[in-house]
């Protein structure tokens, strides 16, 4: 078990972050983690805001499985360690993203491909 992370204050955010997600899918506001959310803007009334609706969805949906996974490993007392090399997660890095599952040398390693 770490006792360096503040492991209430990240289930908490989860928690809330997850009640967001399935709460409201009126509106959905993913975090701004991954390419798909940094793409440029659409202009109102365009026919790819329907594309963009979509993309959110499944940007939410996979938001929602990281989340649960977060807090399973949580359970587990694995919460804060990388799911690939096992190494721990900088904290500074979880409170940007409390359902970040990986090191930032495995995102680094993930976003080459
Ligand atoms: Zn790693």
């Amino acid at each position: 078990m770490s006792d360096s992370i503040d492991l209430e204050y990240f289930k908490k955010s989860l928690e809330q972050r997850l009640k967001e997600l399935t709460d409201g899918h009126k509106e959905i506001r993913p975090l701004d983690t991954g390419p798909v959310a940094r793409g440029p803007a659409i202009p109102h009334g365009c026919h790819a805001t329907q594309a963009i609706t979509q993309a959110a969805a499944r940007l939410a949906a996979m938001e929602e499985q990281r989340i649960r996974t977060a807090l399973k490993r949580m359970d587990a007392g694995d919460y804060g360690y990388c799911i690939h090399c096992d190494e721990a997660i900088a904290e500074g890095r979880l409170r940007v993203d409390p359902s970040i599952l990986t090191c930032i040398a495995c995102a680094r390693n993930a976003d080459k491909r």
